[in-house]
């Protein structure tokens, strides 16, 4: 018997995620120029880093014998401000994938449940699964999230509900009327877990104030990240907020040093960048008027997305994801969310998109 086999069976049942394929590997695996690949398969800013990011990173590359301030204390004083909250209603992670991992480390443990939707974010399941809870997966309704029947999944068991919103790899969108509705008829025992990693591409009459529900909930944790907007998902840098008791427990299950002074210094500027944000939600706009429109001609059905990224219905996905990758163009296929006959693309610049729907029709023909 060797020591793999003795590690928990919850370990071992783990489905690795996977990533978008990078474009360094593509370019290895078939010989193509890296800079000519064009890559829409991780919803990240196609216009690239914030000036402001990138001059507050090159002002602190000297620094980095230095350990990080381990409380981050700047990001989040930068986060408090914006956000009018107090510093210890927030909690910083490598990603907001590590916030998701801290709120299953800090509230799940084996025997206990969480649910999630068909389709939700990947990581709730890894997050889950990785501390031997059980994860109850409540069916999507038009690929979103059917609230009332998640609200009726939850049991005496129940810590955590993950809800997405806009969701990834779908796009869809629940109101914020509804979700306040939800996190009302909530038991208080039961944290709402809020994903709102795309919220800053939100149309303004879907936008909503999940931040002041703070106070009336503190049985809410909003996730909220610097990868997708504000360019900055090579340095691995989100956050939480919530109630200073619950912020405080995943802070004690947190390393130390989880966040590193790069991204810390990065984030804090980024996050006042106003000009660069208003530049990538109005590219965003256009470039998903762009595909939706390509997609329309080619007579391919999408879901309507309020993200950064369409996810659309083609007659054998794997194979067009195949042709696409020969002509080195990445996009998602998303079996693994249990929808092989889709494919999600993330919204790019004008050239990339256009290339996209151009070898997209190609690969149809
Ligand atoms: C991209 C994404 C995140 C952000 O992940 P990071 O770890 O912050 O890069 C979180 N949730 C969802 C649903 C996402 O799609």
């Amino acid at each position: 018997m060797s020591v793999c086999d003795l590690a928990p069976g919850y370990i071992r049942a783990i489905a690795p995620y996977q990533p978008g394929k990078p474009t360094s590997e593509l370019a290895r695996e078939l010989g193509l120029d890296e800079a000519g690949i064009i890559k829409l398969a991780s919803n990240e800013n196609p216009l690239g880093v914030s000036p402001k990011a990138a001059a507050a990173m090159r002002a602190q590359l000297d620094d980095l014998a230095r350990y990080p301030d381990g409380n981050g204390f700047e990001l989040k004083q930068a986060l408090s401000r914006r956000f009018n909250i107090g510093l210890d209603g927030v909690v910083l992670g490598n990603g907001s994938n590590d916030v998701l991992e801290l709120a299953a480390r800090a509230f799940l443990a084996p025997g206990l449940t969480a649910v999630y939707a068909q389709h939700a974010f990947a990581v709730y399941p890894l997050a889950v699964q990785a501390v031997g809870a059980q994860g109850i997966v409540v069916p999507a309704r038009k690929f979103g999230h059917d609230l009332a029947a998640m609200a009726a999944a939850v049991r005496p068991d129940t810590r955590i509900v993950f809800v997405a919103n806009p969701n990834n790899p779908t796009g869809t969108f629940v109101t914020g009327a509804e979700l306040e509705k939800f996190i009302a008829a909530l038991p208080s025992d039961v944290l709402l877990v809020l994903d709102e990693a795309y919220t800053e591409y939100l149309r303004p009459d879907f936008r909503y104030d999940s931040i002041a529900w703070l106070k009336q909930y503190p049985n809410l944790v909003i996730t909220r990240t610097f990868s997708k907007v504000y360019g900055l998902a090579g340095l691995r840098v989100g956050y939480a907020l919530a109630a200073p008791e619950v912020a405080d427990l995943m802070n004690r299950v947190r390393q130390p040093f989880n966040v590193n002074s790069l991204s810390l210094t990065a984030a804090a500027a980024a996050l006042d960048d106003e000009d660069f944000l208003r530049e990538s939600y109005e590219l965003n706009c256009r470039g998903m008027d762009q595909i939706v429109a390509g997609l329309g001609k080619l007579g391919l059905v999408h879901i309507p997305s309020s993200g950064n990224f369409v996810t659309f219905a083609v007659p054998q996905a794997g194979a067009v994801f195949q042709k696409l990758l020969r002509q080195g163009v990445i996009v998602r296929p998303i079996a693994g969310y249990g929808m092989p006959e889709h494919l999600r693309v993330s919204v790019g610049l004008g050239s990339e998109n256009a290339r996209f729907l151009e070898v997209l029709k190609q690969a149809l023909g």
